[in-house]
């Protein structure tokens, strides 16, 4: 019998679940007591204000945070539509498109650099010294639309049927 691996959806959830009990729990509530679906004390409020707090204290960018957590969420409402859907190839600046203005040119991309560093200064990037892929953060170079480099493929599954303005 085949153990079925649980979806990230189903892992978010349960994640927020149990953030919202143990929020509850501090109140007053005993564990797994709380009506987490219908939320009548705005924990999940709460829950938020407190993740912004952290991201202030600890020099987190909040807007950022948000943006990759869209992005994330939208991947994986895509990915819950079309489970059977092969995976997209890597990412190329080529192919990428702002999903808002259409902007083809330049994009700013976050990467991920691994340069060899010595104690006198010297330092070496190594061949593959960059990397990025479909979870990097990437602003559009004309509208500074965000998101991720997902968002910016217009290869990505269901890309054309829904989402993002038209172009007429
Ligand atoms: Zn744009």
């Amino acid at each position: 019998m085949d153990q079925q691996q649980p979806s990230n959806c189903e892992i978010m959830l349960a994640i927020a679940h149990e953030a919202i009990q143990r929020r509850a729990a501090r109140d007053g509530y005993e564990a797994g007591a709380y009506d987490a679906e219908h939320d009548p004390e705005g924990y999940v409020t709460s829950l938020l204000n407190a993740l912004q707090r952290w991201g202030r204290r600890c020099g987190i960018d909040w807007h950022r945070e948000l943006t990759m957590a869209q992005a994330f969420f939208e991947e994986d409402e895509r990915e819950a539509d079309r489970p059977d859907a092969t995976p997209l190839p890597p990412p190329v600046v080529a192919e990428l498109r702002c999903p808002k203005c259409g902007q083809a040119d330049g994009f700013v991309i976050e990467v991920i650099e691994r340069p060899l560093m010595f104690a006198d200064g010297t330092v070496l990037q190594e061949d593959a010294g960059r990397y990025w892929g479909d979870w990097s953060y990437c602003r559009c170079n004309a509208c500074q639309h965000t998101g991720t480099v997902y968002q910016f493929r217009p290869s990505h599954p269901n890309a054309e049927q829904k989402g993002g303005p038209s172009d007429g």
